[in-house]
């Protein structure tokens, strides 16, 4: 089973590392991937370009094989929809699983979101279609708590792994993660405000930012 987790990653911080280990390891995973989202439809423009934001991913992750970077949404055109990120991935393991051995299956996906980004999922195109490519795990996020589960959930979450496990796509699993308050918007606002965001993101992140000169007065207001 292949772990998926897209964002905006403006930039990206110990919140979505953590998570993404502590998922891996509950699930057992081969992989996971992170994507960057070159131009989310869902939000205002990320502050720092495609490039400074994939690059700081791939600095994230660098030493620690089970997490790799995937920058197809980089190289496509347009609004970054999951649908079409998810699709491809799906169609390029099933070529390989073609190519490998016949009687494989095609590994799962597990879509990693946070409480927030789950909240809106039914706003996302084509959302119906992203639960036939994926399974959905949400990770609880300090701030954030789900009301009441929706009527499309009925018959889709599922309490434990070896029941998702049973499903090729479609289920959505609850996990407990440690409760870690950081989010980009705040590292953002403490970088304007001249503080500094290490110990919330790996160092090697925070090095570039400052190489770099990101995030800095004249561009980064939220
Ligand atoms: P911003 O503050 O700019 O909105 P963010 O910190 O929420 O950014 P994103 O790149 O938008 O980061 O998030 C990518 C994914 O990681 C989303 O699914 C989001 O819910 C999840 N996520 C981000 N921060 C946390 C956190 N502290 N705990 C759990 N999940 C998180």
């Amino acid at each position: 089973m292949i772990g998926i987790i897209g964002g905006t990653f403006d930039p990206i911080h110990f919140g979505h590392l953590r998570p993404a280990l502590e998922i891996a390891e509950q699930f057992d995973l081969d992989e996971v991937r992170f994507i960057p989202s070159a131009n989310p439809p869902h939000r205002w423009k990320p502050i720092a370009s495609a490039e400074h934001r994939l690059n700081m991913v791939k600095l994230a992750v660098e030493g620690f094989p089970l997490f790799t970077v995937d920058d197809r949404e980089y190289h496509r055109q347009g609004s970054s929809y999951t649908v079409d990120t998810l699709q491809s991935i799906v169609n390029e393991e099933d070529i390989d699983k073609e190519q490998a051995d016949e009687e494989s299956a095609t590994p799962s996906l597990l879509m990693m979101l946070g409480l927030d980004a789950f909240q809106s999922f039914t706003q996302w195109r084509d959302w119906q279609k992203i639960l036939e490519l994926t399974h959905i795990v949400v990770s609880t996020r300090p701030g954030y708590s789900l009301e009441n589960a929706d009527k499309w959930m009925q018959g889709r979450v599922v309490s434990s792994i070896s029941e998702l496990k049973q499903k090729q796509a479609g289920c959505i699993f609850f996990s407990e993660v440690t409760a870690l308050d950081i989010s980009a918007t705040s590292i953002r606002k403490q970088l304007f405000n001249g503080t500094s965001p290490r110990f919330l993101m790996p160092e090697k992140v925070v090095d570039y930012i400052e190489q770099h000169d990101l995030y800095n007065a004249t561009v980064s207001g939220k």
